[in-house]
């Protein structure tokens, strides 16, 4: 069978793609590897996704949106895709288990962020250790936060959360910041800001919820334990020590940048008939409501392309 559209991933920008393709009666199938959801399917709380309050858990809203999708008839297998083939009128992809064939690709693969690595950095997930300060910076009001990393994101998200941490220290393992002269020259201006050089976390501890933190300086090879203020009784990580997009696949075949797959402002890859959407490509802000929104622009133009290039 040749699909009209296959969605590499099933997170939300495949599951948007999905919805979007199936309504408008194109045959679809999204292939995902494990079960869907992506990042969100591990998020207690997705509480930035307009209309999810009710019941905003991730794996709730997931399920909602693999219901939605299956419900217009997008199919949906579960696949390790291994290779591609992208450059003919119909993509082939070839999977652990099988092989597909499509007039259009939409690739949806998503993104993680780069982990500490630390001890108990993956149970206090969500409890303390956050990953984004969009998603959680509210959490932290009049709290003290600390922020590991050096570069633009790091930088920039750390002043994003001054407007509601009491304190806010970067953590970072060098004595200089990567982050761009024009972006350090303000934060260094920033009276909440401050900065703990050639230092790593090497372990985070706490019963159910961050309760301290134990930090290295890397020069000295000195470690301290750091717990919350008494009177706050709590304290936030945030890491932004980078992402790793999820392209190793496309990579030489479809243009990127930093491992980002480049497209246009509608979702188009250089390569005819392959679209990108989601975390996995270039862009200022990776969330939900943008992964969908770009998940439903890639079907709408996967449709059209169809149309144009295999007829109506
Ligand atoms: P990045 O530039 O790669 O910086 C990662 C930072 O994390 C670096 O300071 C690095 O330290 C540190 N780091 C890496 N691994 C670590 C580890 N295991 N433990 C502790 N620290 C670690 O990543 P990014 O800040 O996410 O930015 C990604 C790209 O997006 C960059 O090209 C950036 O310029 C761009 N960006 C631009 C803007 C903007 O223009 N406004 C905003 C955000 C991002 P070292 O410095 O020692 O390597």
């Amino acid at each position: 069978m040749i699909y009209d559209v296959i969605i590499i991933g099933g997170g939300p920008a495949g599951l948007s793609a999905g919805l979007y393709a199936s309504r408008a009666r194109i045959s679809t199938l999204i292939i995902e590897k494990a079960g869907a959801g992506g990042q969100i399917a591990t998020t207690d709380e997705v509480a930035n996704y307009p209309g999810s309050i009710a019941d905003a858990s991730g794996p709730s809203l997931v399920a909602r949106m693999v219901e939605q999708s299956d419900e217009f008839g997008a199919k949906r297998v579960s696949d390790e895709i291994k290779s591609v083939e992208l450059d003919g009128e119909i993509k082939i992809l070839k999977g652990k288990k099988e092989e597909y064939k499509a007039k259009s690709i939409i690739i949806a693969t998503g993104a993680v962020p780069k982990l500490i690595g630390c001890p108990g950095e993956k149970e206090l997930t969500g409890r303390g250790v956050s990953y984004c300060a969009t998603c959680d910076a509210a959490f932290f009001e009049d709290l003290e936060v600390f922020v590991v990393g050096g570069g633009d994101s790091a930088v920039e998200e750390a002043m994003f959360l001054t407007k509601f941490a009491r304190k806010v220290t970067v953590v970072h393992r060098r004595d200089e910041l990567r982050a761009a002269k024009s972006i350090q020259e303000k934060a260094f201006k920033n009276e909440k800001m401050n900065f703990m050089w050639d230092s790593v976390i090497t372990e985070v501890k706490g019963d159910g919820m961050l309760e301290s933190m134990v930090v290295k300086n890397v020069k000295t090879n000195e470690e301290r334990e750091i717990f919350a203020d008494e009177d706050d009784g709590a304290f936030g990580i945030f890491v932004f020590i980078g992402y790793d997009p999820a392209t190793e696949l496309f990579d030489g075949l479809v243009d990127m940048e930093y491992g980002y797959i480049k497209t246009d402002d509608d979702m188009k890859t250089n390569i005819p008939g392959v679209f990108a959407a989601g975390d996995n490509r270039v862009k200022s802000l990776r969330q939900v409501v943008t992964a969908t929104a770009d998940g439903a622009i890639a079907a709408v133009q996967a449709e059209k392309y169809i149309n144009e290039t295999f007829g109506d």
